[in-house]
């Protein structure tokens, strides 16, 4: 905790004329500062409606809207206080401290703890299960093992090292501080490594078991949204991306890292990413959900008609979106996506993100929802590296996400499937996911436009079911018609195709990725 000694105090306010200066103590409680002088009376200030003026290097003006003394003094005005600071680097102290302790308090002398944008926009108790989730080894571990991942990191930087020697860096989340390392390797002057979790006294032990690296690197624990660093980065890395790429929400605090510590054209690492969309088939997985509910159509439960709860529990199990890896092959369509730019976007635009969808089927089937995945770009000077999580692609951890229909859709090949993808975002660190898809008109009539069918879902991306114990049924065999053109890999679904199929999705075609 700060502690300000030998502040000498005139107190400057009309009702204190002809007081003489007295020496105090400062220090500072949450919202407040505290003066202690030599009589051993203490006079608090409220801090949130105070405001500090530099007089001279070494004078500070201190105004404050109200006033408790400890002998209650109910009727004091507004106060004005000078102080006068041995040093210069004491006045600047001071004026940090009152800033810090505004909304918080300084613990431990080092973590600043207050209210910030974060805890506005994010229930406490989602957070708090957020941050020692990522405090403990093995989750790390689990991310540090994805070598798609990890390695696709690793490339991306030293092969880009002419973006980081002699840079400094800022590591948004820097978990067990690999990406630190990283960036260190890479040769950059110095690294700060920031992380909220528990985890980030671990990273402390890891950097200093790396001696060549751990003088170029500071790990700062704390939220993004509320440390302070002593300069900004030429350089932001960061591993922000949840399933569906926005799960968590960590990508605005990776845009709000970039506003609070970023040189003006600095770079993003990554810079952008894509969700890419498809339309898809997959009899077995609507089967297997739709059954998961049957357990309510009992009569006799135990004597006990369940019933009544089977068509909420149906919809229930529709509102999981599912992860798990799938065959492409599932596409009935070649997908589209939606890019968000990390480096210009505003935090507020991934409150609400909002897709339109227009797909042609390539075959004749039933669809039964919405398939997603994500990619994005490491747009260095020397090399562009692609971190993909395509379906047929080597599996990460984030694996694929489908939203699954209740009501499948019947089309014809080269039909147009049009909907809308609406994301908003929730307290709990994610998002709820509003899915519409419609089958235009189809054969005489066409013309006339108008939709067939149309079915919608309301998905919590929070609580999704993770489907990769069950065997997977990715085989064209089962009760499902063979369809005359499949798509066997986003290969694929190469212009040339998409050109037989729809010219307009040409430009939206998959990179190709680069993953390791
Ligand atoms: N960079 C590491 C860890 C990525 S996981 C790696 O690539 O392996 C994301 C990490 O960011 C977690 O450890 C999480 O605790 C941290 N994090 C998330 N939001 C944060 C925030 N607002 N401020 C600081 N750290 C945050």
């Amino acid at each position: 905790m700060a502690e300000f000694a030998g502040v000498s105090v005139s107190d400057i306010s009309a009702s204190a004329s002809g007081q003489q200066p007295f020496v105090a103590a400062a220090c500072f409680d949450p919202g407040q500062l505290r003066l202690r002088l030599p009589d051993s009376v203490e006079i608090r200030f409220d801090l949130k409606t105070a405001q500090v003026l530099r007089l001279s290097a070494v004078t500070l003006l201190f105004v404050t809207g109200e006033s408790k003394s400890g002998n209650e003094d109910k009727n004091s005005f507004s106060r004005a206080l000078k102080f006068e600071f041995g040093t210069e680097n004491e006045s600047r102290d001071f004026c940090s401290a009152v800033e810090k302790c505004r909304h918080g308090s300084l613990e431990n002398g080092t973590v600043i703890v207050h209210k910030s944008k974060f805890d506005d926009k994010i229930e406490s108790t989602s957070a708090k299960m957020y941050f020692h989730y990522y405090g403990q080894l093995l989750h790390q571990q689990n991310m540090l093992q994805d070598y798609v991942r990890t390695g696709t990191y690793y490339a991306a930087v030293v092969e880009n090292r002419i973006d980081f020697h002699g840079r400094v860096v800022v590591d948004v989340g820097a978990g067990s501080g690999i990406l630190s390392l990283f960036a260190a390797q890479a040769g950059a002057k110095h690294v700060y490594a920031v992380e909220a979790s528990e985890m980030a006294e671990y990273a402390r032990k890891l950097i200093d078991g790396n001696p060549s690296l751990r003088e170029r690197i500071t790990v700062v624990k704390g939220k993004v949204e509320e440390i302070d660093l002593p300069e900004k980065a030429d350089i932001l890395i960061s591993e922000p991306m949840g399933t569906l790429l926005v799960n968590e929400r960590m990508l605005e605090s990776y845009v709000i890292a970039r506003d609070r510590f970023l040189v003006s054209n600095g770079k993003m690492f990554p810079s952008i990413g894509r969700i890419h969309m498809a339309p898809f088939s997959d009899e077995y997985l609507y089967v297997e959900i739709a059954n998961k509910a049957l357990f309510w159509q009992q009569q006799n439960y135990y004597g006990v008609n369940l019933t009544s709860l089977y068509g909420s529990a149906f919809q229930g199990y529709f509102s999981q979106p599912v992860v798990d890896a799938f065959d492409p092959r599932l596409l009935v369509s070649p997908p589209t996506f939606h890019t968000l730019n990390f480096t210009n976007m505003k935090e507020e635009e991934l409150y609400e993100i909002d897709i339109p969808l227009n797909y042609t089927a390539t075959v004749g089937t039933r669809v039964h929802g919405l398939a997603c995945w994500f990619d994005v770009l490491f747009d260095g000077s020397s090399v562009q590296r692609w971190l993909s999580t395509a379906p047929g692609s080597p599996t990460t951890h984030w694996y694929q996400l489908r939203c699954v229909l209740s009501q499948p859709l019947y089309v014809m090949a080269g039909q147009e499937i049009t909907g809308r993808l609406l994301l908003v975002a929730h307290s709990a660190q994610s998002y709820t996911i509003n899915l519409t898809l419609s089958v235009k008109m189809w054969g005489p009539g066409a013309e006339q436009g108008g939709i067939l069918q149309t079915s919608t879902g309301k998905l919590d991306l929070k609580e999704p079911y993770y489907r990769l114990s069950q065997p997977q049924p990715y085989a064209w065999a089962q009760d499902q018609q063979q369809p005359q053109q499949q798509i066997s890999s986003l290969q694929d679904l190469s212009p040339q195709i998409q050109d037989a199929v729809d010219p307009a999705l040409m430009q939206q075609s998959s990179p190709n990725s680069t993953a390791l």
